[in-house]
């Protein structure tokens, strides 16, 4: 059975209707697989992310004493059911991949795309850093940009920031933190351009939560100034977004971006 949102590797011969869309309220679509001993979900919160240990007071975690190996067991046991329930799928992804999603997030450990958007490997292309910032200086993001949208020829360009980011919220404060300030400053800049309406915001968790959300559209701001995207955008109607997330309860919420008339200064393609 092919995954709902693998179009781009239908069996045309395939009989077996897809699955019904994955929604919020149903779990991921590995838990439906039965396999001989699973790993029990509910124990990966335990490990301590620093020592990796089981932490104190709480049931042991992995399935074996070293995390690597207990790792590895987690790959087979997903690797197989993720098998028998898509047999065609590591085929298919064998020879190539056909995205129609890039995403641009931060590294954050708590905001793994493929796992908030229920996603199956093949299925978004990624670029991850701290505080999902996209300089337009950035040789790392911008290889990433263009692969995706002249190779690739992904439909969709999301940028998802979130709430709870340590980056936003480092560049909210004055304390010197070394080497990291100068990537910082991509969101010190936002926080400057903003600065009078920050700053009215009396309670500190809302200004940083605030300038999450002007910081993430000020990098959709960063993708739409692109020559390549705005030719893309114009010849096959690539559609490039902005998503704030919250680490708090899991849910996505599409920005509203206003236009930036200044587009059309940054088209080298008259
Ligand atoms: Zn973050």
């Amino acid at each position: 059975m092919l995954h709902p949102l693998q179009h781009q590797h239908q069996n045309k011969s395939q009989t077996t209707p897809p699955p019904a869309p994955p929604t919020s309220e149903q779990p991921a679509d590995m838990e439906e697989a039965k396999p001989s001993t699973p790993p029990p979900r509910d124990d990966i919160v335990s490990l301590d992310p620093l020592t990796g240990s089981p932490k104190r007071g709480q049931k042991k975690s992995f399935t074996s004493e070293d995390p690597i190996e207990a790792l590895l067991q987690r790959n087979e046991h997903w690797s197989s059911s993720v098998t028998k329930k898509y047999p065609e799928l590591f085929p298919s992804l064998a020879s190539t991949q056909k995205p129609q999603i890039m995403w641009f997030g931060c590294s954050d450990s708590r905001v793994p795309e493929t796992t908030i958007l229920n996603l199956l490997p093949g299925e978004v292309f990624v670029h991850r850093n701290i505080a999902n910032c996209l300089p337009t200086n950035d040789l790392s993001s911008l290889s990433v940009l263009q692969y995706a949208v002249e190779v690739l020829k992904v439909k969709h360009i999301i940028v998802c920031g979130h709430y709870g980011c340590g980056g936003v919220a480092a560049a909210c404060g004055q304390k010197k933190l070394g080497l990291i300030d100068v990537w910082l400053k991509n969101i010190r800049d936002v926080r400057a351009r903003h600065m009078e309406e920050l700053e009215a915001i009396k309670d500190p968790e809302s200004r940083i939560r605030r300038l999450v959300e002007l910081h993430t559209k000020a990098q959709v701001h960063n993708v739409l100034h692109n020559a390549n995207v705005i030719e893309a955008m114009r010849e096959r109607d690539l559609k490039v977004h902005g998503f704030v997330y919250d680490v708090a309860n899991g849910k996505i919420r599409k920005l509203q971006v206003p236009d930036d008339y200044a587009t059309e200064i940054y088209d080298l393609n008259q």
